[in-house]
């Protein structure tokens, strides 16, 4: 009694993709499947740790290619964990996984047909090289099933009735399409085994036909049908009594023969271990169609024992940050023998892109995924691991364009690492690497930084900013650059985050240059200027802070700014403008929090600049003049946007603006009168309107 199914939509597409484009390197589906089983059987091995009773309707665990050239049909079986009737359902077919969407449009935009893996959807690749397929099925928890498919959206679900019982595991029958024949014959299947799949951990077995020469008494063969056997007369054996005469023929048998006999990478001498078999062990471990960017084979003795490989990835995985996914990044065996590959323990989360294997000599078989959070050696094992990463992030940074690669990927996780990892936090904080005002198109290190600073500059600067556009130009770079002091452009939202954990970098201070605070090394002469130039602009910093109210905290006399009228500067330990619009940006974030950290701004005026002396001059004037008012406002949002923040209020920005055009293409008053804005303005739009008409 059979039962059809609908392929999810997408899985459907993805299959007619499968089918219908020209793809010459067919052969991953046997990596693809194979992995499944290698899979399947990790699951059976892991649940036999806790109860080995599960291994009972199957002790052997393998894998195994039988290819049938009479019913052009390849078989891979494995006596894996199975799959339950709805485990069929539900993996192959009617739930989609996020990398279905995601894979196919990696396709479109070019990317190869071997990267399916990565993406989750390896099974389908089966559709390469068959146009039906079969799955017989054996989970301890269910009856035997068979699913079957020649795409076309549906599939079917039968209780097995038909086929030998397989006790437990999974048969995968492919009925192979005519044109794909090749992938009966033996030496094709060893070669992709061989290139693929040489480092699973299970033995691969292939059922091989071979010719076997067989004694037989001539009497016997006269009986058997001469045209199957061949025949060939021996000469006589010593050992044999003369007088009866032997023959020996060639009979056709099966064989098992195993293709992966090698021992495990990592028990191997690295320096026995060619590159190439590094790789081809990565892309195993990894389903990766590309070569590491890196590799660290080591091993630690004494007190406690353990073998292990990390490898880098030359890319981030498309669901990085993902942050559900269950990670598979290193395997865990404990004395060769696989015991899981989501061990969350064994490496940070900020280095969940590092892949490999660790193999220890201490830890008990039976452990359970409990115990092991509490464990000691695991504990001793993670903190190599990490410094093991390091020495590899040290290495990969001693060739720059490598460096560049790895730091395009995995530059998040490092600032990460920064935010979350106390211990490491001086160590990762030497791979960062921000363009800056000195760097050109190649970025700097915070040590190449340092060889450049200038004799009495104390302090590493730097600006946090949403892209290279907005801080590029800043009014806040003004007087650093002039004072020949390199500012480092932080631009990643994460960077805010690393660099308040940060604080400092081989004992130099990092300093925003948007927040309060800043203490640019002086000489004594510019202190006395600026001394003088505070007491002279008391007053107008006075009026200013009264006309805006709250809005600022304070209003001093800027020493940041050379060019700009002004600039807002935010606390020391609040956030910075950038921060601001980040939190602005998180929907979910605590309201409470951002008026105790929201920026307290200080509004810093330019003693040198036209507009602010011109000011200067009206209120030491008439200190109640009233056009002072609405150009204080013009000034501080203004300033607003040049220093990073968001304008609360644009429409009165935006009023204010138009009149300053209206007055000047010298419209008529009276066709203005409407568009005034209503608060906020001076009381008289003639005071306004003088005021305007002076500063030009
Ligand atoms: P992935 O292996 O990345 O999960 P696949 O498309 O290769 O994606 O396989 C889909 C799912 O089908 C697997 O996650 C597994 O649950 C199931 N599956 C496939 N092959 C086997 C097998 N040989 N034994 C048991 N389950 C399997
Ligand atoms: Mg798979």
């Amino acid at each position: 009694m059979s039962e059809s199914f609908g392929f999810q939509a997408e899985i459907s597409q993805l299959l007619d993709l499968i089918i219908n484009t020209f793809y010459s390197n067919k052969e991953i589906f046997l990596r693809e499947l194979i992995s499944n089983s290698s899979d399947a059987l990790d699951k059976i091995r892991y649940a036999s740790l806790t109860d080995p009773s599960v291994l009972d309707s199957e002790k052997e665990l393998y894998i195994q290619i039988v290819p049938d050239k009479e019913n052009k049909l390849l078989c891979i079986r494995d006596t894996g964990v199975g799959m339950t009737k709805a485990d069929l359902v539900n993996n192959l077919g009617t739930i989609a996984k996020s990398g279905t969407k995601v894979f196919m449009e990696a396709m479109a935009a070019g990317a190869d047909v071997a990267m399916i893996g990565q993406f989750g959807v390896g099974f389908y690749s089966a559709y390469l090289v068959a146009e039906r397929v079969q799955v017989i099925t054996k989970h301890n928890d269910d009856e035997q099933y068979i699913w079957e498919s020649a795409a076309g959206g549906t599939f079917t679900v039968t209780p097995d009735t038909v086929n030998p019982p397989l006790n437990r595991g999974t048969e995968i029958r492919l009925y192979l399409k005519e044109d794909q024949l090749e992938y009966l014959e033996e030496k094709r299947i060893k070669d992709i085994v061989k290139k693929h799949s040489e480092f699973i951990s299970y033995p691969i077995q292939l059922a091989v036909t071979k010719e076997v020469e067989k004694d037989v008494e001539d009497e016997e063969v006269e009986e058997k049908d001469a045209g199957e056997t061949k025949i060939e007369e021996v000469e006589d054996d010593e050992d044999k009594p003369k007088d009866k005469k032997t023959t020996k023929i060639k009979e056709k048998k099966v064989e098992n023969e195993e293709l992966n006999k090698t021992k495990p990478l990592w028990t191997r001498n690295p320096s026995d271990i060619t590159p190439e078999e590094y790789a081809s062990f990565y892309k195993s471990l990894t389903n990766d169609w590309e070569d590491h960017l890196a590799v660290k084979h080591f091993s630690v003795e004494g007190q406690l024992e353990f073998k292990a490989i990390l490898f880098i990835p030359k890319r981030a995985p498309f669901d990085l940050f993902e942050t559900k996914k269950k990670r598979n990044n290193i395997k865990l065996y404990v004395r060769r023998v696989f015991i899981m590959d989501d061990c969350e323990d064994l490496i940070p989360e900020y280095l969940n892109f590092v892949k490999g294997i660790v193999d220890s000599e201490d830890l008990p078989l039976n452990i359970s995924r409990e115990t092991l959070q509490q464990n000691k050696i695991l504990k001793v094992i993670r903190k190599n691991l990490v410094k093991k990463s390091m020495e590899l992030f040290s290495e990969i940074a001693e060739d720059r364009e490598n460096f560049n690669k790895f730091y395009e990927a995995f530059s998040k996780n490092i600032k990460l690492g920064i935010h979350e990892d106390a211990q490491n936090r001086s160590k990762l904080a030497e791979f960062l690497r921000y363009y800056s005002t000195k760097s050109a198109d190649e970025m700097t290190s915070f040590d190449d930084y340092i060889t450049r600073m200038p004799e009495v500059q104390k302090s590493i600067y730097y600006i946090t900013g949403e892209s290279m556009g907005s801080v590029k130009e800043s009014p806040f770079l003004e007087v650093l650059k002039k004072k020949n002091f390199e500012v480092l452009f932080l631009v990643d939202p994460i960077d805010e985050y690393a660099v308040t954990q940060l604080k400092e970098f081989k004992g130099k201070k990092l300093v925003c240059i948007t927040k309060e605070g800043l203490e640019l090394e002086e000489t004594e002469e510019e202190k006395k200027t600026r001394e003088e130039q505070v007491k002279q602009y008391e007053d107008l910093c006075k009026v200013v802070k009264d006309t805006l109210g709250d809005k600022v905290e304070k209003v001093v006399v800027s020493n940041r700014i050379t060019d700009s009228p002004c600039v807002l500067v935010t606390g020391q330990f609040g956030w910075s403008a950038n921060m601001e619009r980040i939190m602005k940006a998180q929907a979910l974030r605590d309201s409470s929090m951002s008026s105790y950290m929201a920026s307290k701004k200080t509004l810093e005026l330019n003693h040198a600049n036209p507009i602010i002396k011109e000011l200067n001059r009206k209120v030491a004037a008439d200190k109640a003049d009233k056009s002072v008012r609405d150009l204080t406002y013009l000034l501080f949002e203004t300033a607003l946007l040049t220093s990073g923040f968001v304008l609360d209020e644009p429409m009165h920005f935006a009023k204010r603006i138009h009149r300053m055009i209206t007055l000047g293409l010298d419209v008529e008053e009276e066709e203005t009168t409407e568009a005034a804005p209503t608060v906020e303005v001076p009381p008289s739009e003639g005071a306004a309107t003088s005021a305007m008409e002076e500063i030009d």
